[in-house]
C-alpha cells in the first residue's frame, strides 16, 4: 500500500473519478456496500469481503500520523508518512507545509492537495496543530 500502486492505477478507469474529484478539491474513498468499510487505495471490490458492491464516498479529509520518515538528504527534505484516516483506512502520503522537526506520531493532519506536472492533485495532508501533547505522567 503506497503511492506507486496509487500511481500504478492511475491509468484504470476505476481510478478515473478519484483524480477528476480531487481536481474539483474533493478526497474520495472507496466504501464497501456489504462489510460498510472504506479502504485505500481505492479498488472496484473490496478487499475485506470480496464484495464487488462498493462505491465512492466524500472523506472528510481528517486523519492522525500512524508514522513518518523525514526524506533529510533532500533537496528541499521532506517527509513521507502513513496517515490514518478518521474513516479508517491508513494511507501512504506526504506531509506538506510543515517544520519537519516537528512532526509527531499522533499528530492531527488534514487533507491539503498538492498539484503534480502531469495535471493530478496529489492527497497530501498538513498538520492541524504543532503542539504536542503534554507527556503522560507516570504513577507509582
Ligand atoms: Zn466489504
Amino acid at each position: 500500500m503506497n503511492q506507486g500502486d496509487l500511481s500504478a492505477s492511475e491509468m484504470h478507469p476505476e481510478t478515473r473519478p478519484f483524480w477528476e474529484a480531487g481536481r474539483a478539491g474533493e478526497f474520495l474513498l472507496r466504501i464497501c456496500q456489504d462489510c460498510g468499510r472504506f479502504h485505500w487505495y481505492p479498488r472496484a471490490i473490496c478487499p475485506f469481503c470480496f464484495s464487488v458492491r462498493t462505491e465512492w464516498r466524500a472523506s472528510g479529509g481528517e486523519g492522525v500520523i500512524y508514522a513518518y520518515s523525514v526524506m533529510r538528504r533532500a533537496t528541499p527534505p521532506y517527509a513521507i508518512a502513513y496517515v490514518t484516516l478518521s474513516e479508517g483506512p491508513t494511507m501512504m502520503t506526504n506531509i506538506i507545509d510543515c517544520d519537519i522537526d516537528r512532526l509527531f506520531i499522533g499528530q492531527a493532519v488534514r487533507l491539503a492537495f498538492k498539484p503534480a506536472s502531469d495535471g493530478r492533485a496529489i492527497p497530501c495532508f498538513r498538520p492541524v496543530s504543532t503542539d504536542k501533547p503534554p507527556p503522560t505522567t507516570r504513577r507509582g
